[in-house]
C-alpha cells in the first residue's frame, strides 16, 4: 500500500517514508491510498485477543511494508512492556446502560497521546531502517501540552533521534508545564513560546517545509520528522483502540456483531476523531462520529455550516489540549470526502493559509453532516458536567473527557437517537486537579499537588505514580521564545551555526 499527498496524488510513498518524513514537501499530510477493511470474520476473531494482537492485525493492513514480525514486535514493546498501568491498555467502562467512557489515559504521561506516541518511535525506528540511510532523526513537536510529553517519553533516548518540543507559554496546565519542563533524557530539549497552539503548529510546520532548513539538516546528516498527529504514524495506532473498544463490547456481550455505536470524541487537531472516522471505513459500524469542541468552537461551527472560519477570538479553556483554531487533520477528511481531488484541497488549504477561511461545496457538507454531529462545551457547562457525572456515576473524569460527555449529552436530547455510544476519555482527571477540583467543591489550595491531594481523598480516585512522582522536581528547561524565533532555537539545540 502506498501513500499519496492530500495536495498532490503524483507524490507516491511507501509507510515507511510516510512515518519518516513526517509531511509531504507540498505542505499535504499522507494518506493511505485506500482504506483497507475489516471483516466481520476478522473481527470476530479480535473478540478473544488481547490489544498487542489486535493492534498487530490493523497496523498490519496498513504498514505493508513492515513485515508482520516488525509489526508485532512494535506492537508488543509499546503495549505488553509494562508501560501501560492497566493490561487491557484501553479499558472501557460503563457509566450506565449503553453508555461507555473509553479510557485512553493509562500510559506513562496519562493521556491519550501516549496509546500512538508509545509506538510511533519503534514504527520510525523500523521505518527509518528502510528508508533513512543512517541520517539522524530530529522530531520537532508542536503541542498544546500532552503530546510534548507524550513524545518526549516515547523517543527519550532513542538512537539516533533527537526529540525538540515547542509549546504556549500561557497555554498549558502547570501540570502539564511541570511534565515537560522536568523531562529526562539525552537527546530532549524543550522550548516554551509566546504565542498559542496554533502558532506553534504553523512554526513547525514551516520549518518542516522550508528548502533551506531540508537542506540545512541534510548537510549535517539529520533529517526532519514530526511526532504530530500530522504524522501518519500517529494516526494509525489511534484506528486500533475504536476496534478493540468494539470487541471488548462484543466479548461482554453489550453488542451484537454488526450492531452499531457512535462515537464521542473531544476535539483539537482531528485526529482522533478522524481516527474513529478511518475505522469506520475499515468496518468497524459506528454510526454517528460526534465531534465535541470547548469554547473555541471553529468545528462546531463548520460541521453545521460548510464553512471554516478561524478568523475568530482565540480562549484558553479548562481544556487546554483542545484550544485550537486549525485543525491540522482535518484535511485527510476532506480529501476524501472530496474524492481525492488534490486541485480541490490545496485550495481550501489555500484560502484557510490567506484568507483564514474556506467553504466546502454543497456535496462535502451533505457527506459530513451524514456522518458527523458536533456540539460544544463552554468550561461552565464542563465543570457542571463532571460534578453530574461524578454525582450520577461514582466517576471522576477530566475535563476534555466532560467535554465529550456533555456534547454526546446534546446529541442524544436534539436527536433523541440512543444506539450505544463509545466517549473517548483522553486524559486522567490528575492532569487537570486545578480544573477537577473545583467543579467538585469549593477550594482554596495553593498548588497542584495539594490539590490533587484533595482530590484523592474527596473521591478516593488514584493518583498516577508519574504525575504525583513530579513533585518537588526541578525544571530542567525553562527558556521561552518569541514565535519568530524559532527556527534559530533548532539550529541551536542542533549544534548547527548561527
Ligand atoms: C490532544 C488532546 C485532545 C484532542 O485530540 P485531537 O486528536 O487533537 O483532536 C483531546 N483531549 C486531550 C486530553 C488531548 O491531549
Amino acid at each position: 500500500m502506498l501513500y499519496q499527498s492530500t495536495r498532490d496524488n503524483a507524490v507516491k510513498v511507501s509507510a515507511a517514508r510516510a512515518i519518516t518524513q513526517g509531511i509531504s514537501k507540498d505542505g499535504g499530510l499522507f494518506v493511505p491510498e485506500s482504506i483497507p477493511s475489516l471483516s466481520a470474520e476478522e473481527l470476530r476473531a479480535l473478540v478473544s485477543a488481547d490489544y498487542v494482537q489486535r493492534a498487530t492485525c490493523v497496523l498490519g493492513k496498513f504498514l505493508t511494508d513492515f513485515t508482520a514480525d516488525e509489526v508485532a514486535e512494535c506492537a508488543q514493546m509499546a503495549y505488553a512492556s509494562g508501560r501501560f498501568r492497566s493490561a487491557a491498555v484501553a479499558p472501557l467502562h460503563e457509566l450506565e446502560d449503553g453508555v461507555y467512557v473509553l479510557e485512553l489515559w493509562h500510559g506513562p504521561t496519562c493521556a491519550f497521546k501516549d496509546m500512538a506516541l508509545q509506538i510511533l518511535p519503534h514504527l520510525m525506528r523500523v521505518s527509518a531502517g528502510k528508508t533513512s540511510d543512517g541520517k539522524e532523526i530530529v522530531i520537532l513537536v508542536a503541542t498544546s501540552g500532552d503530546t510534548g510529553k507524550a513524545a518526549l517519553e516515547g523517543f527519550r533516548d532513542a538512537p539516533n533521534t533527537k526529540i525538540l518540543v515547542f509549546y504556549p507559554e500561557n497555554g498549558v496546565s502547570a501540570m502539564q508545564k511541570l511534565q515537560m519542563a522536568t523531562q529526562e533524557g539525552e537527546n530532549v530539549g524543550v522550548c516554551a513560546i509566546r504565542g498559542n497552539f496554533d502558532d506553534a503548529q504553523s512554526g513547525v510546520k514551516t520549518i518542516f517545509t522550508s528548502k533551506e532548513m531540508g537542506n540545512v539538516l541534510a548537510e549535517n546528516g539529520k533529517m526532519f520528522s514530526s511526532a504530530n498527529s500530522i504524522n501518519w504514524g500517529r494516526l494509525v495506532p489511534q484506528i486500533v483502540y475504536y476496534v478493540s473498544a468494539y470487541c471488548d463490547l462484543l466479548r461482554d456481550g453489550k453488542l451484537k456483531m454488526g450492531d452499531p455505536i457512535n462515537v464521542s470524541v473531544p476535539t483539537g487537531n482531528f485526529g482522533d476523531i478522524l481516527a474513529a472516522y478511518y475505522a469506520k471505513q475499515m468496518g468497524v459500524p459506528i454510526a454517528k462520529l460526534i465531534c465535541a469542541s470547548n469554547r473555541n468552537r471553529v468545528l462546531t461551527d463548520f460541521i453545521n455550516t460548510g464553512v471554516y472560519d478561524r478568523n475568530r477570538e482565540f480562549f484558553t479553556t479548562t481544556s487546554p489540549s483542545m484550544d485550537i483554531l486549525i485543525s491540522s487533520n482535518l484535511e485527510r477528511l476532506l480529501y476524501d470526502l472530496c474524492d481525492r481531488d488534490d486541485t480541490a484541497v490545496s485550495q481550501m488549504m489555500a484560502a484557510l493559509a490567506t484568507e483564514g477561511k474556506y467553504m466546502v461545496p454543497a456535496t462535502v457538507k451533505e457527506k459530513i453532516s451524514s456522518l458527523f454531529a458536533a456540539a460544544c462545551c463552554d468550561d461552565a457547562q464542563t465543570a457542571e458536567t463532571i460534578k453530574t457525572v461524578y454525582d450520577k456515576h461514582g466517576y471522576l473524569c477530566d475535563t476534555h473527557t466532560a467535554v465529550g460527555v456533555y456534547a454526546y449529552e446534546q446529541y442524544r436530547a436534539e436527536t433523541g437517537d440512543t444506539t450505544p455510544t463509545v466517549i473517548a476519555s483522553t486524559a486522567n482527571p490528575y492532569k487537570f486537579p486545578a480544573s477537577v477540583l473545583g467543579a467538585l467543591c469549593d477550594d482554596d489550595a495553593a498548588d497542584e499537588f495539594t490539590k490533587a491531594e484533595r482530590l484523592h481523598a474527596l473521591t478516593g480516585t488514584e493518583i498516577p505514580a508519574p504525575l504525583s512522582g513530579l513533585q518537588g522536581k526541578t525544571p530542567r528547561f525553562t527558556e521561552v521564545c518569541d514565535k519568530e524565533d524559532m527556527r534559530r532555537v533548532v539550529l541551536r539545540s542542533l549544534g548547527i551555526g548561527e
